[in-house]
């Protein structure tokens, strides 16, 4: 089951939602990650990944990545693709501006994207 987080910032009116782990159902999930995969949502090279292994084993969490160039704060899919010769890790880029994203490590200790304040972390 994944945990839910609130991020929110006391100087400016930042505020966003996510989660972070595996999905409730996390067999049905992954499946529906395969669709998206071969739609090519998650880029050509994953799409190409899954075509040339079929008996690809999926792991995948949601998690919640920070672009270190212009600072926004991202809901992602964490996501590693084991088949039996090769594996494959997903990689996050930035919407906004193209730079790779990283996973962040510790949610307590995120700032915020706007005035880089720290944020003030709920959990439900
Ligand atoms: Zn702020
Ligand atoms: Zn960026």
């Amino acid at each position: 089951m994944s945990q839910k987080y609130i991020l929110s910032c006391n100087q400016c009116n930042y505020s966003s939602e996510f989660k972070i782990g595996k999905s409730s159902n996390q067999e049905a999930w992954i499946e529906k990650l395969k669709v998206q995969i071969r739609e090519n949502r998650f880029g050509e090279e994953t799409r190409l990944f899954l075509e040339n292994h079929p008996d690809v084993k999926i792991n995948a969490f949601w998690a919640v990545y920070t672009c270190p160039s212009c600072g926004r704060i991202r809901q992602r899919v964490r996501m590693r693709m084991e088949s039996a010769e090769k594996s494959f890790a997903y990689r996050n880029y930035c919407d906004d501006c193209g730079a790779r994203m990283a996973q962040v490590s510790d949610i307590m200790h995120v700032h915020c994207p706007s005035c880089k304040q720290p944020l003030i972390v709920e959990t439900f």
